[in-house]
């Protein structure tokens, strides 16, 4: 994987420029030209980009198009002809100026994402991101060091920022190689449902060959990055931490690791789980699961040494996972029965399976600061979002058809964009289109028009009956009939609610996490827990920005940088322990909840891995992504106890 964080010398020459310039996103192209030759009138109202479903896109004619891309290529010839060389990375004022230019509606409202799309802009090294200290000038005595547990994109980038701040740190990966989900997940069609340029870090820009990369890809990237960070010597593989327990005499916290059967103990001062939120499989319980005598797997679980081709398949679900693989299956199985239950909305993606055009990667790769801009143009909607439309309005009233007006009016959209799909084919309604519950109820999943086309064909079959049983041969549906089958995938989700599980964590007088929550996990800020002092969460209870807010690495990024600053308050103050305070997690989780309830997810009766067990949305940050980076971006004191 090649990385583009760099800017070389532009040195192009005319004829390579107007090769290449025709693959350029218009967007990031008249952003990188203003930012080079320092014109940002070249920001016209007229060439203003289009936001369809949070993407920024040119929204022109091709004669336009033309004319930009036509006045962009005599703009690089210039700042080559006058030396080609940039180091200036992006100031918060040229951020502002062309989110004001990206997104003019948000009005005042953008002042609140400037800082943290400022973040996104990183060149030449230059990472606001960045710990500013180190622990040699802070307390180069103290013996302080972090365990992360978890070796994903999470922990990897804990570690990443500790290495930056010089404090020691090890990780705990019960997998024998970094990548969590991505290594996990290898089901066949496995890829990312937010723009690779985008789910990836800012600091390390690949050079993605898909728009929306495979999960090999991702995968890949994240052993580069691993490598180029050096943090492979830090990680412990095959080692799963079964028990952590804090020590009120050392202040510290003793692990218990299950290393290859072998039993390791370690103990840290800081104790950061990075072990993800959809990471153990959750397998329904069916009556008669264990009576199927060919092969049934979880999509987590994929068996590769299974073959599909020619066989009767039988699929249980029909989430994110199920909508990426049947359409694999369904190219060379002999059919596929999906037991479907609810139906899920598809968000319109028309780049999901298109690769990155030559000459786009060429700017990447030889323009400078094109692909800062690219990734930042991608993060200002990105981080906006659509959280608008899934605020219910009480006015309105809202329904399960639709929350709001202007969650009617996307709902509209996009039916209208489904029954396109399916004139033809009016059986086809009931399982493309949702009529149970509001958009942004459960995870709306990308597609393109792949999934109509999979249920078009004639070896698919879909099957709402419910399922009765499973047998020795395949699966009773509640009409009686049964289905014989081959093999079984369940596409049935993880134990989202589950938090930290099947981990053992006791904190001060040996109270349990998981008895302490029991069963309904929350924290401050996604993070912090009291009782629980060190402790720290990535990816914990309600931090989840699905439909609004970007990615899991920009979420990421959030919760290490609140992390950091944690580590640097205890180190600065010489203190052994910060713990949240009870009233501050309670009043937090209050409003959560009250939020949460005025969601479209937290309003809708449907089935969703965003609720557990007990009805509450566990996994949904309900405020925008800028006040998630504006109350993460340091510790308050004031919510603590510093002993
Ligand atoms: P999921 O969204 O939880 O879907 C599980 C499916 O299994 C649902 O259709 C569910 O039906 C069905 N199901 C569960 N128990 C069942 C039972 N007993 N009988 C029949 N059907 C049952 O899980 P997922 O598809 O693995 O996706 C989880 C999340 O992972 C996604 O929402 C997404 O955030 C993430 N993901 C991301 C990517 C990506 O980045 N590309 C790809 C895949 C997944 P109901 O809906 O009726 O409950």
């Amino acid at each position: 994987m090649k990385f583009t964080n760099d800017v070389p010398k532009f040195t192009a020459s005319d004829a390579e420029i107007d090769a290449n310039i025709k693959d350029a996103d218009i967007p990031a192209l008249l952003v990188t030209c203003a930012h080079l030759t320092g014109d940002y009138s070249l920001l016209r109202d007229e060439w203003r980009p289009v936001m369809e479903y949070g993407v920024a896109i040119s929204g022109m004619t091709p004669d336009t198009e033309a004319e930009v891309r036509a006045e962009c290529a005599a703009r690089l010839k210039s700042f080559r002809d006058a030396g080609g060389e940039t180091h200036a990375a992006a100031t918060a004022e040229e951020i502002r100026t062309v989110a004001n230019w990206m997104m003019p509606e948000m009005g005042e409202k953008m002042d609140a994402f400037i800082p943290l799309n400022h973040e996104e802009a990183v060149l030449n090294g230059f990472d606001l991101r960045r710990p500013r200290w180190n622990k040699a000038r802070l307390a180069p005595e103290r013996e302080f060091s972090v365990a992360i547990i978890g070796a994903g994109e999470a922990g990897m980038l804990t570690a990443m920022r500790l290495k930056e701040a010089g404090v020691p740190f090890t990780i705990f990966e019960k997998n024998p190689e970094v990548g969590g989900t991505w290594f996990e997940n290898h089901y066949p069609g496995a890829r990312v449902d937010c723009n690779s340029f985008f789910y990836s870090f800012a600091c390390m820009r690949g050079l993605w060959e898909d728009f929306y990369g495979h999960g090999a890809d991702v995968l890949e990237y994240l052993k580069a990055v691993a490598d180029e960070w050096g943090i492979r010597d830090n990680i412990v593989f095959n080692a799963e931490v079964t028990e952590c327990r804090w020590n009120e005499a050392t202040n510290q916290w003793d692990l218990t690791i299950d290393h290859q059967g072998q039993t390791l103990n370690h103990n840290s001062n800081m104790l950061v789980s990075a072990v993800g939120q959809l990471n153990r499989p959750m397998m329904p319980d069916i009556e008669g699961q264990e009576l199927f005598t060919g092969p049934s797997f979880h999509s987590a679980r994929w068996d590769h040494d299974i073959c599909y081709e020619g066989k009767r398949v039988g699929v249980i679900g029909t989430g994110a996972t199920a909508l990426q693989f049947i359409p694999q299956l369904a190219k060379t199985a002999e059919n596929v029965t999906v037991f479907a239950r609810t139906t899920p909305w598809l968000l319109p993606t028309p780049l999901l399976h298109e690769k990155v055009p030559e000459g786009l990667k060429w700017l990447m790769v030889n323009v400078p600061t094109y692909s800062m801009w690219y990734r930042v143009t991608l993060a200002i909607p990105g981080a906006v979002g659509m959280l608008d439309g899934v605020k219910v309005d009480p006015d309105y009233p809202p329904t399960e058809k639709a929350v709001s007006a202007m969650n009617d009016q996307a709902r509209q959209a996009i039916t209208d964009w489904m029954e396109a799909q399916i004139e033809d084919r009016p059986d086809l309604r009931e399982h493309l289109i949702p009529n149970s519950s509001p958009l942004g109820g459960k995870r709306i999943i990308r597609d393109n028009g792949a999934w109509a086309k999979t249920l078009r064909r004639n070896n698919v079959v879909m099957n709402r009956k419910g399922i009765a049983e499973i047998t020795e041969t395949g699966i009773r549906d509640q009409d009686g009939h049964e289905h014989e089958f081959d093999m079984i995938v369940y596409g049935t989700g993880f134990q989202a609610s589950k938090f930290l599980m099947p981990m053992q964590v006791y904190g001060h007088d040996g109270v349990s996490l998981h008895d302490m929550w029991d069963g309904d996990a929350r924290a401050y800020l996604g993070a912090t827990v009291p009782n629980f002092p060190n402790l720290f969460m990535i990816y914990g209870p309600n931090t989840n920005q699905v439909v609004h807010g970007g990615s899991a690495f920009l979420w990421s990024e959030f919760t290490v940088k609140y992390i950091l600053d944690a580590a640097r308050t205890l180190l600065e103050s010489e203190a052994r322990s910060i713990e949240v305070k009870e009233k501050v997690y309670w009043n937090y989780n209050e409003r959560i909840d009250a939020a949460n309830r005025l969601r479209a997810w937290g309003f809708s009766k449907v089935n969703s891995w965003y609720k557990n067990e007990k009805g509450r949305v566990t996994q949904n940050y309900p405020f925008t992504s800028a006040e998630l980076w504006q109350r993460s971006h340091e510790v308050s004191l004031t919510d603590y106890e510093i002993s």
